[in-house]
């Protein structure tokens, strides 16, 4: 526009449309979804990418499909297309699906003709008013009711076409946004779920999250990857944030005075991890890069801007970090993040480092003392993740009345209600119970994970959360745990629920019964994360569902027979073969 009114003062023709004809021929896109199509920006945030894909095409290799989706049309420029469809009552089609997921709308048909909202909640945490919003408009404009994610956040399910905008004016209303929480990414940031309550923490996380999510929103060229992306915080206190499973883990640790340097005074830093992806079977490794608190949000965009030159935009299933990291070897992809920086990144062995690992499996559910004298939190199970909005509403108010008016969602699909007073507990108790949910620490609902499944995914195998509560409830009839034992159900190899670092890890197929396809599940056992990292084993391949609990039955009372006292179904998996659990599983348990 600048550039029109200098030509119209001298008198030369105004250029047509918002877009100026650039040197080379390059076309500048100034802004507006309406000039999206066939415009490259020269310079700016958008550059980032679209040099990553110039450099493919140049080398003579053919981008992938969504590549040039996001190569014809820039996701976030679609906010005018996505209200003439809502007016219209009308849903994407083609590549636009993909697309409008940098929105968070997600168009999930077959599965469901509707819309699937995915929010961002920096760390997990919620105030009070904004649950009660999110209740209100699941019930005008979705199902009534929101699922908790594993990664610490909401998705508002079966928003019908005409309701799209609703939902996205709603969120800003409640200072919620949903920009960039699906496609090639950054998602959710996640922090530790008790950070600034937990005693045995080493430093709060929330903060840090927050400041991500902020640095993610305000920079363009964060939106330009070539796939997904996961960013974690872990304070290392007593519920693990599961930062191994992230593109970047950032993980607390202390250094000892006696073995303080003088770049590293004695005190608290952060281990920068790299490559966790268990879908991939991989978790995130130290770097050797060690980190002050101060430094991980700028390190963090250094990284994500590294691998947006980086990535493969060829193949989308070699398209995640680990793939670069496989390619460069961690020095040489640290190299190139130092050249980013400007400045080298400190160092130290991970010998000299205190690792705490004090991690408490029984800790995200129940009451709980805080750090704060006199004051609990409560861990409240969410059954695969699914709350209604009647219960979301009594959360608020419970948070409200007895805790400090917020609440925290967790990566176990639960939420936590941070200051309680010990004498209100057991109207919180009563109050929790009266809403239909639990907090049981040992109920197999607890450590129930479930991805959306075959209702409402149309990846998925099987109907993972309906199959999840089936096992869970047939379980709890059959036994009585003292210590915990984690389900995860996923419906296929994208692996939302983390099927791997499960103590059971069920994947799901199609299995065949006569002449149907039935829903079933390859079956995995003793996966784990931070000090008992593990990716679970296969035991038992295309298993129908109708067999499954009376499978998981025997598994779970071989376990209890023949485990050592007090040890966990990580420990006792660990210490047998497979071929040995395949046995334990087909024994008849008296
Ligand atoms: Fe859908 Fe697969 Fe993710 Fe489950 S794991 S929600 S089926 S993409």
């Amino acid at each position: 526009m600048g550039a029109d009114v200098a030509r119209a003062i001298r008198g030369l023709p105004i250029l047509s449309g918002s877009a100026s004809q650039a040197k080379h021929g390059e076309m500048i896109t100034v802004g507006g979804s309406s000039h999206t199509h066939a415009t490259t920006p020269v310079e700016g945030p958008d550059s980032f990418a679209r040099r990553a894909q110039d450099a493919v095409i140049a080398s003579g290799r053919k981008l992938s499909k969504e590549e040039q989706a996001k190569r014809d049309k820039n996701g976030l420029d679609l906010w005018d297309e996505i209200e003439a469809r809502s007016r219209a009552n009308e849903y994407p089609k083609g590549t636009d699906v993909f697309l409008q997921k940098f929105h968070g709308l997600f168009y999930v048909a077959p599965a469901q003709d509707s819309y699937m909202c995915r929010l961002r909640i920096p760390g997990g945490q919620i105030r009070s008013w904004q649950a009660r919003g999110l209740a209100e408009l699941a019930d005008r404009s979705a199902a009534g009711h929101v699922d908790v994610t594993t990664r610490a956040n909401l998705q508002i399910r079966e928003i019908p076409a005409n309701q799209a905008m609703e939902i996205l004016y709603g969120l800003r209303e409640l200072e919620i946004v949903s920009l960039g929480s699906g496609s090639d990414n950054i998602r959710n940031c996640t922090a530790s779920c008790l950070s600034g309550i937990d005693a045995t923490e080493l430093i709060e996380t929330l903060p840090l999250a927050k400041r991500m999510h902020h640095c993610i929103l305000n920079h363009r060229e964060m939106y330009g990857l070539p796939r997904k992306f996961n960013i974690a915080f872990d304070g290392g206190g007593k519920i693990s944030a599961l930062d191994d499973t992230n593109d970047i883990g950032f993980h607390a640790v202390r250094i000892h005075q006696d073995n303080a340097t003088s770049a590293f005074p004695a005190g608290v830093y952060f281990q920068l991890t790299l490559g966790g992806i268990t879908g991939h079977k991989d978790f995130a490794r130290y770097t050797g890069v060690l980190l002050r608190p101060d430094e991980c949000i700028e390190v963090a965009a250094a990284i994500v801007r590294v691998f947006v030159r980086t990535g493969d935009r060829t193949d989308r299933k070699k398209a995640r970090l680990k793939y670069v990291l496989d390619e460069l070897g961690f020095d040489q992809f640290i190299g190139h993040v130092e050249s980013q920086l400007g400045r080298e990144l400190g160092r130290m062995d991970a010998d000299f480092l205190d690792v705490t690992g004090g991690e408490d499996r029984t800790a995200h559910v129940g009451f709980h003392p805080q750090r704060q004298e006199g004051l609990h939190y409560l861990g409240v199970v969410l059954p695969v993740g699914r709350i209604t909005s009647s219960q979301l509403r009594t959360l608020a108010e419970i948070a409200d009345r007895y805790g400090c008016g917020e609440l925290r969602l967790t990566v176990w699909q639960n939420v936590i209600l941070p200051g309680i007073q010990e004498s209100n507990i057991p109207a919180v108790q009563e109050a929790i119970l009266a809403a239909g949910l639990n907090y049981q620490a040992n109920a197999f609902q607890a450590g129930l994970i479930a991805c959306t499944g075959s209702a409402g995914c149309k990846f998925a195998a099987s109907d993972t959360k309906r199959n999840a509560m089936e096992i869970a409830s047939l379980l709890e009839s059959r036994f009585e745990l003292d210590q915990p034992i984690n389900i995860h159900l996923t419906g296929c190899h994208h692996s939302c629920a983390q099927h791997y670092i499960g103590d059971i890890g069920l994947l799901a197929c199609k299995v065949e019964n006569g002449d149907d396809m039935v829903d079933g599940y390859h079956v995995h056992l003793g996966g784990g994360w931070g000090t008992n990292q593990a990716i679970a084993r296969l035991i038992f391949e295309s298993i129908a569902m109708n067999e499954i609990p009376d499978l998981l039955s025997a598994i779970i009372g071989g376990y209890l027979q023949r485990r050592e006292p007090g040890e966990s179904f990580t420990s006792f998996a660990a210490r047998h073969t497979v071929e040995q659990l395949r046995q334990i599983s087909l024994t008849p348990t008296s």
